[in-house]
């Protein structure tokens, strides 16, 4: 019953594609294909990770796949026609990689009409291109997709003579469905509850476990300790573990430097689980009491994120949350000195200029989902007579069913202009955050945001 229900949802999403196409041409062929293996050093590989559009549509993990769906119309009802690509059941393979699904069972498990070995894809595609106008396909994913789809398309092309037409119209696939990941149904929200339950579990056991001499690489291990023992698959992307001065290196990796007393530590690590990102950022002193300084920055940052969250909700843009957060960051900034008031004259010229991206220079949110900076535009799709720039499309409204993440931070570098006593603060809070009628739901939460909160943690520890 579980894999019918299953089932069910990537066939409603294959339907849903199939429909946008009928609109967009009335018929067509959409290819997609999953991600290739990727060689590590000599003949070890990366983990495998599928791509996650045609994870979307499949649900199905295995290298080597290519969906194609045929959409065609039969008077005013639709026709769909889902034809899934794979690697044939092979004994010998199987031994050394694993067992596969294959092209027998693939039907009955992942709902599609028809499945095929890869060893038929190139005549199988050349004979369904045939006398189609308009394909879907990624345009300029990679020189082997190009090269693959040429193949295909000159295959077809040398059978005009007996009267077959090859498509003469291409479209990008993308696209259509990234609008439709843009919006998580309650199945993706239920899973993506869980990695943020998970990744919020691996924070506090950091916290817990920090001790100043600690290095780096031993919180990270901690995190990944409690991702892979709850069940998570993956990172959904490299963890920061930043001591000290390195918290204000955007992409810092976890390395060896040592947490000392009296710095901070910034954590931004997330799980994936089941195909979904979770993605968390804390900040917390290394000997778990924030210094003066450290709390009234780090303050600063949380009520800055209070403020997006208020602003997360459905009816605002995309840009109201962040636009809330400058305005609390800089105010904070000027508070404190860091910005001088009798430089810049207010906090919207503080705002206007700039100034305040020397210690704030990321935006505030993205998109969350399957990849952790999620697919979706984040433009509205189409002009409207409201934009304020002609040509310009205006920032994407928020609608029930997207997920977001609200990350302000603060980042102050040693300078000869900057107070001694703030150097080296790197500070960034970041939640995951489900827009729905009643405005926002944190799914991160279970790991303490407040400073009081923090200390306490660490203190009972
Ligand atoms: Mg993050
Ligand atoms: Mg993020």
């Amino acid at each position: 019953m579980q894999q019918m229900n299953k089932i069910n949802i990537y066939q409603e999403r294959r339907l849903k594609l199939a429909k946008q196409i009928q609109a967009k041409t009335g018929s067509g062929i959409a290819i997609v294909t999953t991600a290739p293996e990727v060689a590590r050093n000599r003949d070890s590989e990366f983990p495998y990770r599928h791509d996650s559009d045609f994870f979307y549509l499949t649900g199905f993990e295995e290298p080597g796949a290519t969906l194609l769906m045929r959409v065609s119309e039969n008077g005013s009802s639709l026709n769909l026609e889902s034809h899934l690509f794979c690697r044939p059941k092979d004994p010998e393979r199987e031994i050394w990689d694993g067992i596969r699904l294959g092209p027998e069972a693939a039907p009955e498990i992942l709902g599609v009409e028809f499945a095929h070995s890869n060893f038929d894809l190139d005549s199988k595609l050349s004979e369904l291109l045939a006398d189609q106008d308009a394909v879907y396909v990624r345009l300029a994913e990679s020189a082997e997709a190009d090269r693959r789809l040429r193949h295909w398309m000159k295959q077809v092309r040398q059978k005009t003579r007996s009267g077959v037409n090859p498509p003469s119209e291409f479209h990008d696939v993308e696209a259509l469905i990234h609008e439709m990941r843009l919006f998580k149904d309650a199945h993706e929200i239920e899973i993506m509850r869980r990695a943020a339950a998970i990744s919020a579990r691996a924070h506090v056991r950091a916290m817990q476990i920090c001790r100043p001499g600690m290095r780096e690489y031993q919180l990270e291990a901690e995190l990944l300790h409690e991702f892979r023992n709850s069940g998570s698959q993956s990172v959904a992307y490299n963890s920061i573990v930043a001591g000290g001065g390195n918290s204000c290196i955007l992409h810092y990796r976890a390395g060896s430097n040592e947490l000392r007393s009296g710095e901070l530590c910034l954590i931004d690590a997330g799980c994936e689980l089941d195909g979904y990102a979770s993605d968390i950022t804390r900040t917390f002193p290394v000997n778990g009491k924030f210094t003066g300084p450290q709390r009234a920055l780090y303050d600063i940052t949380l009520a800055a994120q209070e403020a997006a969250i208020a602003m997360t909700k459905v009816g605002n843009t995309f840009m109201q949350p962040h636009e809330a957060a400058l305005n609390v960051l800089t105010q904070g900034l000027l508070d404190e000195k860091l910005l001088k008031l009798t430089e810049l004259g207010s906090l919207d010229n503080a705002i206007e200029t700039g100034a305040y991206r020397r210690f704030y220079m990321h935006r505030t949110s993205h998109w969350l989902g399957m990849d952790v900076h999620d697919v979706g535009s984040y433009r509205e799709p189409m002009e409207t007579s409201e934009s304020p720039v002609k040509d310009e499309k205006p920032w994407r409204v928020l609608k029930s069913g997207m997920v977001i993440t609200i990350e302000p931070g603060l980042y102050i570098r040693p300078a000869d202009d900057v107070d001694e006593a703030f150097w080296n603060i790197g500070i960034r809070i970041e939640d995951d955050a489900v827009i729905d009628e009643s405005g926002c739901k944190l799914i991160s939460r279970g790991v303490p945001v407040k400073a009081n909160e923090i200390e306490a943690l660490m203190k009972h520890s």
